[in-house]
């Protein structure tokens, strides 16, 4: 636990006089660039298979319920899939008739590479936040600079997400049809 002068001192990047605050070096960062190659390895170890580079496509049901997933690579047969498709999950299910209301907001993040700059190792402030990385890199994100794009899904859930939308105005702009030229357009 930390009082004023020491949280103050290690956030003095922010400069803010801070009340109070928490350091936890021993947290661990779950480096994705090192995090999926291992587990990666641990399900090809545990006898499984790890296809990459290869889209989801579709699904195939019998009675109703789940019987294949349907890739660029082939057909596989299961009963049970996880949908982790991010920013395209909705699109994927809309095409099934699945109503999975979500809103993509399109960001800018750095990639700082190690040696390059003085940036301190964690920095969040109101306009960027700024985090270590395993690599001794640092990845620079630009806070509250987030875009709405215009596409059929931002229509389709305009009602679910206007009121956050509005509660956060600030750290939100309308966009363009960069979303739509990228294919988000179901
Ligand atoms: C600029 C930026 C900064 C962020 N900063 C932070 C942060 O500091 N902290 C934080 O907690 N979160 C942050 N986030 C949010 C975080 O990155 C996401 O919430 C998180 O990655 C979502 O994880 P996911 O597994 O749902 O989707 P993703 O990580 O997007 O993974 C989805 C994967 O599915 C793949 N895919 C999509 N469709 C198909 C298909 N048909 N077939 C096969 N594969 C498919 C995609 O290629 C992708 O690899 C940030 C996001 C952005 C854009």
């Amino acid at each position: 636990m930390l009082d004023s002068a020491e949280a103050s001192e290690r956030g003095k990047a922010t400069g803010r006089v801070w009340k109070g605050g928490v350091f936890s070096p021993t947290d661990g960062t779950a480096d994705p660039s090192r995090a999926a190659p291992a587990v990666a390895r641990a399900i090809v170890k545990l006898g499984g298979a790890v296809v990459q580079n290869c889209a989801a496509r579709g699904i195939e049901t019998e009675a109703g319920k789940l019987s294949a997933v349907v890739t660029e690579r082939g057909t596989i047969r299961t009963k049970i899939a996880i949908l982790a498709g991010g920013a395209w999950a909705s699109s994927f299910c809309r095409q099934h008739g699945i109503r999975f209301p979500q809103a993509s907001i399109r960001s800018s993040i750095l990639s700082v590479a190690a040696g390059d700059g003085d940036l301190p190792d964690a920095l969040h402030t109101a306009r960027v936040s700024v985090t270590r990385r395993g690599d001794g890199g640092s990845t620079l994100a630009i806070s509250g600079r987030g875009r709405v794009d215009l596409t059929p899904q931002t229509m389709r859930f305009a009602g679910q997400f206007l009121p956050m939308f509005m509660r956060r105005w600030r750290s939100l702009s309308p966009g363009g049809s960069r979303a739509f030229g990228v294919g988000m357009r179901a």
